[in-house]
């Protein structure tokens, strides 16, 4: 499914989750997620309950982020500015092909789609 499509968290997954079993390799079901922070227990329960009760393989929960390089400040989300000193020498990271990585070395294609990603939050996983 398309990493922008516009759907709920658990139509995507009914979507998603029956290629696992006939895709060899290289699948995983990506889960962008928004600037807040998940209950740890309710994350924990959501990953529990996608593990035993789908097809899903490998999953993983992605949380954009972003560092000042002036204080080294972490921030939630993707950020043009730091919270802390205002500075714009922002990195920010986010996940590709299974890596967390710095944005700024991101071909275009894989910008837009990070601009794209439909993002869930803790409400969604319920
Ligand atoms: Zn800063």
């Amino acid at each position: 499914m398309p990493p922008g499509a516009d759907v709920s968290l658990v139509d995507r997954i009914n979507i998603e989750h029956v290629f696992f079993p006939i895709v060899d390799g290289g699948d995983i079901m990506h889960i962008w997620m928004g600037e807040g922070s998940p209950d740890a227990k309710g994350l924990k329960d959501f990953a529990m309950n996608l593990a035993k009760n789908t097809q899903v393989g490998y999953f993983a929960f992605t949380k954009d982020m972003s560092v000042c390089m002036d204080d080294f400040h972490m921030m939630a989300g993707l950020k043009d500015a730091c919270e802390n000193c205002g500075s714009d020498n922002i990195e920010q990271l986010s996940r590709v092909t299974g890596y967390i990585q710095a944005v700024g070395g991101w071909n275009a294609a894989k910008k837009q789609e990070l601009e794209d990603r439909k993002r869930y939050n803790s409400a969604d996983m319920v």
